[in-house]
């Protein structure tokens, strides 16, 4: 008999792998930070913790391709895009300090974990309090620090940047991973996007920014400069596959030409794009195109939770709406974003997104005993396990989550964090952060 350090039996096995495997009652076993053995029935493995997954799914760990660890949610609603980013966003942003951004982290990242995310891509300020965080939390973090020229001090600067990577890479190696990160066009010099583009690829990292997000702002660019912002980065050779851009939502064909010829890839982000009236994003021509694209909730200011189930289910409703089209962006595709796809946009897929032996156990069991989650139809009957992940479940569903090896969400519990604490730690800082930022603010 094998021995293993995790057994999780009896459970409905997605892989998420090339051919979608879906194993009606099978296994995992897990050794280390590695899956070291999966298959279907009773396993002769023996293992020191058996999970016994009867009537849970068992599936890869969610991947979240934009957020921002940001601890402000609800405090700036209904409002345009720019009175919102200029009045609320860098008023706070400007106030953040490190400690500010460490009780952030802990909100957020105990949100996540809770609601079976165990990857996420930040980007935001102090990007060492995030990563710090996330080395405690054992969540696996790709952390941009967010860099804005215009106005100056709102954020973080390509030095600071530089030397976040330089004292990062290498010290978590694959589960804390520095990346660039610019903010967008219109706070940011080109210069700055082909420095930081430069400095990854020399680094083998990549780069993180939000772009297209408005029409407003493309207006701006075209008039500014005579061409859309991923013509003017292909201009100056900072399209690649390193780059990840957010949003992507006003993008015409010869865009996504450029944005397909590259290999950029696309963080989906459609509560915070209905949430901000910016628009919908072409996702399905996107993917016609064979552009990679993830899914990302983008931060509490803008959405508001990191719920990333809440976000398959809002984003294959909203594509549908906007073609016309009910067979757009089927449940299969969305939660490929969310796994799979959402893991090639970070440049991890060939460690994590997936359940394979080999691969890195992040992985998570999501309760189907719930009576909005009934029935469960598998083997020869209509499987309708994709689809309930997508359209019923929530991230309240989670029961666990494994990432690298590690139980860090056990029975719908945090292992090893006081939530109470938690929770009085964040209040007092959200309001410590909140008052000091209000002075900034002009309305
Ligand atoms: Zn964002």
């Amino acid at each position: 008999m094998t021995q293993a350090d995790i057994l999780i039996k009896n459970g409905i096995i997605l892989a998420m792998d090339e051919s979608m495997t879906l194993i009606p009652c099978g296994y995992v076993a897990v050794s280390g930070d590695r899956i070291v053995a999966m298959g279907e029935g009773e396993p002769d493995v023996g293992a020191r913790r058996v999970i016994d997954a009867r009537r849970c799914v068992v599936m890869p760990g969610l991947v979240n391709t934009h957020t921002h660890m940001t601890m402000m949610r609800g405090v700036c609603e209904d409002k345009l895009l720019m009175d919102w980013l200029e009045q609320i966003c860098f008023p706070i942003d400007a106030s953040l300090t490190p400690d500010d951004i460490r009780a952030s982290a802990l909100m957020c990242q105990a949100e996540m974990l809770l609601g079976g995310t165990t990857t996420f891509i930040d980007i935001y300020r102090h990007p060492g309090a995030v990563a710090e965080v996330a080395e405690k939390t054992g969540i696996r973090a790709v952390i941009a620090p967010q860099i804005i020229d215009h106005p100056a001090g709102a954020g973080e600067t390509y030095a600071s940047n530089k030397a976040f990577v330089d004292e990062w890479l290498g010290r978590c190696p694959g589960r804390v991973i520095p990346w660039y990160g610019v903010h967008a066009p219109y706070s940011c010099d080109w210069q700055t996007y082909k420095d930081c583009h430069d400095a990854a690829l020399a680094s083998g990292i990549g780069i993180h920014t939000h772009l297209a997000e408005t029409e407003a702002e493309i207006d701006q660019i075209r008039e500014e400069f005579g061409c859309s912002p991923f013509e003017k980065l292909a201009e100056i050779g900072a399209m690649s596959g390193r780059m990840l851009a957010a949003h992507c939502v006003h993008v015409d064909d010869r865009d996504m030409d450029i944005m397909a010829e590259s290999g950029m890839k696309v963080a989906y982000n459609p509560s915070s794009n209905m949430k901000l009236a910016s628009g919908v994003a072409p996702i399905t021509k996107m993917l016609a195109r064979g552009i990679v694209v993830g899914l990302g909730t983008d931060s509490n200011l803008s959405n508001n939770n990191v719920d990333m189930f809440e976000e398959m289910r809002v984003g294959a409703m909203l594509q549908k709406l906007a073609t016309g089209d009910a067979r757009a962006l089927p449940a299969e595709t969305v939660v490929r974003m969310a796994t799979i796809e959402g893991a090639r946009c970070l440049g991890l897929e060939k460690e994590i997104g997936s359940l394979e032996v080999g691969k890195k156990a992040d992985l998570i069991l999501v309760d189907m005993g719930k009576p909005h989650l009934w029935p469960t139809f598998t083997g020869g009957m209509q499987e309708n396990v994709v689809a309930h992940l997508v359209y019923s479940a929530s991230a309240a569903d989670v029961r666990t989550t494994i990432v690298d090896g590690r139980i860090l969400v056990d029975d719908e519990q945090l292992v090893d964090c006081d939530l109470n604490a938690l929770f009085e730690y964040v209040q007092n800082a959200a309001v410590d952060l909140y008052s000091r930022a209000k002075r900034r603010m002009t309305k």
